[in-house]
């Protein structure tokens, strides 16, 4: 990956932690989102920091918010027939910070659970908003409201809160990734160390 803004790290750790090297060195992003395995990795992150997704035709070109894109259900989009995935454009401002943290068996993987955070952090030290999704957590990416808990919090100071929040979210199957019980409790563990790795970076650390 070339310049990546300090800011959008979060892909940086999505592409280290997706699939082997084959699948890394092969997959695009694109297709990976237009596949929309609901353990897939980049449509969280996508999610997660407010991503456009650029999408073209003969008929035309037009953009998608990655928050509208994952819908219908498992393996399902917004794009029609004709259409393809040609980019993704994503904002970022001064003191934003980013993450994805996953839970997976084995190399090569999918997200037994996935965490994506997008925080904003004040130049006091204490956050002023952030986002969380959640991948395996459901049919598509699973937004988590968590504004509520962090305002004006650090991490630290929300962390119980955190875990029991982001653990509460979703659907989950029991299967031989484990159980219910289990993935609810790693959502809320994979949500907290996202949460404080984003806080992290947003005050320049790494
Ligand atoms: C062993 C293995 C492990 C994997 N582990 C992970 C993992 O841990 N996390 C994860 O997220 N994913 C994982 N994957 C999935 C991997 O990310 C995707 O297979 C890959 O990113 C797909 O990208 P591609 O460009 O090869 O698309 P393809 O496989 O070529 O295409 C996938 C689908 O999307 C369509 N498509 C492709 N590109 C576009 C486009 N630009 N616009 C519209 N439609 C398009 C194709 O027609 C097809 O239907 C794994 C895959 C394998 C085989």
């Amino acid at each position: 990956m070339g310049e990546l803004p300090r800011q959008l790290e979060i892909f940086r750790d999505v592409s280290k932690q997706l699939g082997d090297t084959q699948v890394r060195n092969m997959g695009t992003a694109c297709g990976s989102m237009a596949h929309a395995d609901p353990a897939g990795d980049w449509g969280p992150a996508a999610v997660a920091v407010g991503a456009r997704l650029i999408v073209e035709s003969v008929d035309g070109r037009r953009e998608v918010m990655a928050r509208n894109f994952f819908k219908g259900g498992p393996f399902s989009t917004d794009l029609r027939e004709n259409e393809i995935l040609v980019g993704v454009e994503v904002p970022f401002s001064e003191g934003q910070g980013t993450a994805y943290t996953k839970l997976k068996r084995k190399t090569d993987d999918f997200a037994t659970v996935g965490a994506a955070v997008s925080v904003r952090v004040s130049r006091g030290g204490s956050i002023e908003s952030a986002t969380l999704v959640l991948a395996g957590a459901g049919e598509v990416p699973v937004a988590v409201e968590i504004n509520d808990v962090v305002k004006g919090r650090t991490p630290d100071e929300a962390a119980d809160e955190i875990k029991k929040v982001a653990g509460q979210a979703g659907e989950y199957q029991e299967d031989l990734r484990g159980s219910v019980e289990y993935k609810r409790e790693m959502a809320g563990v994979m949500a907290l160390r996202s949460l404080r790795s984003a806080y992290s970076r947003a005050r320049g650390g790494d």
